[in-house]
């Protein structure tokens, strides 16, 4: 069942999308060559938990952590442990916070120091396909309308996406209905509605779309080819006018 939100309900989201941008930017700040990826997560546990927030990553489904730390050819899901960031990493950062039982949920890929000019195309048309994705977040629009509007974005630049992980209803819980595939064909799939909050979150492979689960911790998402994946991601409503973005970069970007 897709839950809608009140007007209400919507601003105490947006209030934890807000304390999320900032948390991404905080961690985003720390993001240099030599920090381990544990230490980002420290950082960004202790400024949720300062800031009167939860992270629902932690102990979700036994995840160990308050983030996802995905470096290079992780797509998602990375846990935070000893890896040592270095000069040219693509580190994507993905958290979900509960504030005051309202819970938001975003994502930014970051670079380290000098990077490819692949790796910033990468991570240049991932982030347009996340925005070109929202503009589909109208009421009367389908899910499938965000989905193709995505891939095809993807795709037209020569890069894939990723099928096996989806975007998803947030707002009252971390995951919710419907599920939002970065995938699909217009008109298709679950009807937007005013009050809907979803997350749209772009996985996007510099070669194949085909990934693999480790063995080892059952999480770690990665590229099989071992190219590089970025991720963005924001909350929205829809409203009838269009998406209402109730989480930000502003804190990453305007600096
Ligand atoms: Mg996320
Ligand atoms: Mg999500």
């Amino acid at each position: 069942m897709i839950l809608l939100k009140t007007k209400e309900e919507i601003e105490l989201i947006r209030d934890a999308g807000r304390l999320l941008g900032k948390t991404l930017a905080e961690v985003g700040r720390h993001i240099r060559p030599g920090v381990t990826t544990a230490f980002l997560d420290q950082i960004g546990e202790q400024f949720i938990r300062d800031n009167g927030a939860k992270p629902l990553c932690k102990g979700f489904e036994g995840f160990p952590s308050a983030f996802c730390i995905s470096v290079n050819d992780v797509v998602v899901h990375g846990i935070p442990g000893d890896l040592f960031i270095k000069e040219g990493d693509n580190v994507s950062l993905d958290c979900v916070i509960d504030l005051n039982g309202y819970v938001a949920d975003s994502a930014y890929t970051f670079t380290v120091g000098e990077t490819s000019s692949e790796m910033q195309r990468l991570l240049k048309v991932t982030r347009e396909a996340l925005f070109i994705g929202l503009d589909k977040c109208k009421a009367g629009n389908r899910v499938g309308d965000i989905g193709h509007a995505v891939q095809m974005h993807c795709e037209k630049n020569g890069y894939s996406v990723v099928r096996e992980l989806c975007g998803h209803g947030v707002g009252f819980k971390m995951h919710e209905s419907p599920n939002v595939p970065n995938y699909g064909v217009p008109g298709t799939g679950p009807l937007l509605k005013e009050g809907m909050v979803i997350a749209v979150e772009p996985m996007v492979c510099m070669g194949s779309k085909n990934v693999k689960f480790s063995r080892e911790d059952g999480w770690t998402c990665r590229t099989r080819d071992g190219k590089p994946a970025a991720h963005f991601e924001h909350t929205v409503a829809i409203t009838a006018n269009g998406p209402d973005i109730l989480t930000t970069f502003d804190f990453i970007e305007n600096k």
